[in-house]
């Protein structure tokens, strides 16, 4: 403890004039490389930029599994009855971005506990299109649809949801 707070002044100094004191963390020590991170989400980025900003980069390679049989997601049966338990064997091929990917046993007991389809995307597929419908990192000056008060909302205005000052949302909620 002792050596630490003796150590601490000089390594302020030297973070100081390596401009690093105050900085975020440098890229290189990061743990995922950009487009594994919620940032893509937020801001993407192609690789060619990443890079430039000094970013990692990683693409899955996508590994041919062995497995009984490929099937396109249009052929799976809609309705889980129809769904043998052999679909744990099989590999799907996603119908928006054509990507293999698998059913695993506790996800095929809870859609059949739920009575859910089987889903026809892969994960990625169906991240990105849960991520679509966010409202953008973005706000607009609107009118609240009740009172009329000026607010800040990420709701655009061309958007047909009303949109409530805070005020009068709570008292509509409570
Ligand atoms: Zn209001």
């Amino acid at each position: 403890m002792k050596k630490y707070e003796r150590l601490i002044p000089k390594l302020i100094e030297h973070m100081k004039n390596s401009q690093e004191w105050g900085s975020f963390w440098p890229f290189a020590h990061l743990p995922f490389a950009y487009n594994e991170s919620a940032a893509m989400d937020y801001f993407p980025l192609t690789m060619d930029e990443a890079l430039k900003r000094g970013f990692r980069w990683r693409d899955e390679e996508e590994k041919a599994p062995s497995v009984e049989k490929v099937i396109p997601a249009s052929q799976l049966p809609d309705r889980i009855q129809d769904i043998p338990d052999d679909v744990l064997q099989w590999v799907i091929t996603c119908e928006t971005s054509g990507k293999s990917f698998r059913i695993i046993k506790q996800e095929l007991d809870f859609y059949r506990r739920m009575h859910l389809p089987l889903p026809r995307e892969h994960p990625e597929a169906r991240h990105k299109r849960r991520m679509g419908m966010r409202n953008p990192y973005k706000l607009w000056m609107r009118s609240c649809s009740k009172c009329g008060n000026k607010i800040e909302t990420s709701f655009a205005p061309e958007r047909k949801e009303n949109v409530y000052c805070e005020e009068c949302y709570l008292k509509e909620v409570y």
